[in-house]
């Protein structure tokens, strides 16, 4: 066996047949993507099987008894362990350098999991504000009426966290870059924060993936994913995971998904464990072109501001270029003219999907202030820097010139 992660995982009621080898030591991370996680079937199937079972069998009431009680390691029901899923989960966490992974049904509850697995009543969360719309729902609306506080800072600020530490404070919460705004937050400086705090760090890495960036090496605890986004890569299906230190993600988070059940469907891992293999090859190619169409937009004079992460005029551009491989492939820019004016750039395209959905290969646009972040309090939006002319424009695999075409319409006319 000699493979911690499984041990670890089998102890906590996943289940692995004896002889899975873990790549993450031995191999790169372009290898990783395409093979780890890999166990074959007596058939010997080359592409990774689809399990799309809800239980397993035993060969009698002993066995099933001995699985139930983890007595036996395997399979029992795909609520909690299902071999596709565990397939994605130990790929993600080889591309991530994590002890563990949990999978989820979709982003939000891998950041649901983490907070009913790891906090209780009375406890505190500190989290940058410039976070997506759902998760400031979530916080502030959701956990708020189960006695759970959190305090909403700007992220990129260390002294600000600082300054709203309780003794009470179990978890500090981050997106970097943000989401509309691209805002980058250093995540070794909020480690070192959280570690003495004895809180728990966790980066939602949705916008860079670990193709891009390495949170866990920079000392953060956790990383959340909406794998909805870029891990899947083309649109098709939702998913999330949790990522980390064993501990967190096998005893405190994995449990409550055990029990309360909103778990990664087989099918929807078999699409990300291919999205995976292609993760670095997108995530490269749509930076480029994210990083040419910004330069484009940032030239155009009916454009205020541009923020995107690679752009040398971006407030954190230099701790960008240390702590990310590239810029992503996020730009959002605002447009003179308040709501109107963006919503006639949004209008003009005929070629960007309007959608508030990103991480696909096809480009998408969407007015931040109206849609993904409509919901929260017009004050909250302000504080978070979401104006009524902002545009997000989240960068595919198309032509440069093609998408500059279509944005080029509305900002002309
Ligand atoms: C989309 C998104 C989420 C939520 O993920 P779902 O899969 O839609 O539940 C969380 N964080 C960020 C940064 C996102 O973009």
């Amino acid at each position: 066996m000699g493979n911690p992660l499984c041990a670890a995982q089998a102890k906590a009621g996943f289940a692995f047949p004896a002889d899975v080898t873990s790549m993450s030591e031995q191999f790169d991370f372009d290898t990783q993507a395409v093979r780890a996680g890999i166990q074959r079937s007596a058939f010997n199937e080359h592409s990774e099987a689809l399990y799309l079972t809800s239980s397993f069998v035993f060969r009698d009431a002993a066995q099933a008894a001995a699985r139930f009680s983890n007595e036996e390691p395997g399979y029992v029901y795909s609520r909690f362990s299902n071999p596709t899923v565990t397939a994605f989960q130990e790929r993600l966490a080889a591309l991530e350098g994590g002890e563990a992974c949990v999978a989820t049904a979709s982003g939000m509850s891998a950041i649901l999991a983490c907070a009913m697995g790891l906090l209780k009543s009375g406890d505190h969360i500190v989290s940058s504000s410039s976070i997506f719309g759902a998760t400031v729902q979530l916080f502030a609306t959701v956990l708020g009426r189960f006695g759970v506080d959190t305090t909403f800072v700007a992220g990129a600020d260390p002294s600000a966290w600082t300054r709203a530490l309780r003794p009470t404070t179990r978890l500090m919460f981050l997106e970097t870059p943000s989401n509309p705004l691209t805002e980058v937050a250093d995540i070794g400086a909020l480690a070192a924060i959280a570690r003495r705090a004895g809180a728990v760090l966790a980066v939602d890495n949705c916008f860079c993936t670990p193709a891009l960036q390495r949170p866990l090496a920079l000392g953060a605890d956790l990383v959340i994913h909406s794998a909805t986004k870029y891990l899947d890569g083309q649109g098709r299906v939702l998913g999330g995971a949790v990522v980390g230190r064993r501990d967190l993600v096998l005893d405190g988070v994995f449990p409550f998904l055990r029990t309360a059940g909103p778990s990664l469907s087989p099918f929807n891992a078999w699409v990300l464990l291919k999205g995976l293999e292609t993760l670095r090859i997108r995530m490269e190619a749509q930076s480029q072109r994210a990083l040419a169409l910004a330069r484009w937009v940032e030239a155009h004079p009916r454009v205020e501001r541009v923020y995107y992460p690679g752009l040398a005029s971006h407030p954190q551009h230099a701790l960008a270029q240390r702590q990310q491989s590239a810029g992503g492939a996020i730009v959002s820019f605002d447009v003179r003219g308040g709501r109107a004016a963006a919503w006639r750039v949004i209008d003009s395209t005929r070629l960007l999907s309007i959608t508030a959905n990103l991480g696909d290969t096809k480009s998408t646009i969407t007015h931040p202030a109206s849609t993904t972040h409509g919901r929260i309090s017009a004050e909250a939006r302000a504080a978070a820097g979401i104006g009524e002319g902002l545009v997000r424009v989240a960068v595919g695999l198309e032509s440069v010139a093609d998408l500059e075409a279509d944005l080029a319409r509305g900002l002309d006319g």
